[in-house]
């Protein structure tokens, strides 16, 4: 009966985009008066409640509260929020997973990646996610909760959920206006090149021990795996061995 109705809204409803903004404002300014960590757009912290709240305020206004009263109903857990400080790449991630027991019923977490939407901000002024442009972390934010939502819409309608598919695209335009399946968030590596001037095949120095090494930067995610030459390391495809260290990216000067 709720999955009928949340599949009729999804499919049926039509609003102006004059309407959807307002509506996606309303929101905004919701969880500014109510959450007590988000007091403006560039909020210092947040925590898993205040996804919670996001995810409950634009699940009302959208979708009538159908995405949430559905989830409850096909799970035996209540949908959890995580905050996620190891996805770089990925602004969010909507995950249903089912344990093994028999007549187990699927559990659904919708986690969102700080790092993206913390250090965007630091280094710009503003960053399109899902083709809109936003100036802030909770514009961002809410981009992304909106698109996570559509993936637990997508997989508790149909068990299945892909946001290149041409009717994820429809309902993202149809709901909240977005104009295209990605963000251009910044990953660690665009943090790194745009505030420390560092990337990927850059020569570095650094410390060990009050010892300077130099070394070839191979990689970069929360720190940057750097490669120094060491006739005792591993052998690599370019024929020479190297020692591998994991060097948080303050840590590294560029030779
Ligand atoms: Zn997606």
């Amino acid at each position: 009966m709720i999955a009928r109705s949340l599949t009729e809204l999804i499919n049926r409803r039509q609003r102006s985009l004059k309407q959807t903004q307002a509506i996606q404002r309303s929101i905004y300014d919701f969880v500014l008066r109510n959450s007590p960590n988000l007091k403006t757009g560039q909020f210092q912290k947040i925590s898993n409640a205040d996804l919670g709240m996001l995810f409950q305020i634009t699940d009302e206004q959208i979708f009538d509260g159908l995405l949430g009263q559905l989830c409850e109903r096909s799970s035996d857990r209540p949908l959890s929020f995580r905050l996620s400080t190891r996805m770089t790449t990925c602004g969010g991630m909507t995950t249903m997973q089912r344990e093994s027991r028999r007549g187990a019923l699927p559990e659904f977490e919708i986690a969102i990646a700080t790092s993206p939407l913390f250090d965007t901000f630091k280094v710009d002024t503003a960053a399109k996610v899902g083709g809109l442009v936003c100036h802030n972390r909770l514009q961002a934010l809410q981009r992304i909760m909106e698109h996570e939502m559509l993936h637990l819409a997508e997989l508790l309608l149909f068990s299945d959920s892909n946001c290149s598919g041409s009717q994820f695209k429809r309902y993202a335009r149809r709901h909240f206006g977005h104009t295209e399946s990605n963000h251009r968030l910044l990953t660690p590596s665009d943090f790194a090149k745009k505030k420390l001037g560092i990337a990927i095949g850059d020569t570095v120095c650094f410390e060990v021990g009050g010892k300077s090494m130099t070394g070839i930067i191979n990689r970069i995610t929360k720190r940057a795996t750097v490669l120094v030459a060491d006739s005792k390391g591993t052998k690599y495809t370019d024929g020479k061995r190297y020692s591998k260290f994991y060097v948080p990216l303050n840590m590294l000067r560029r030779k």
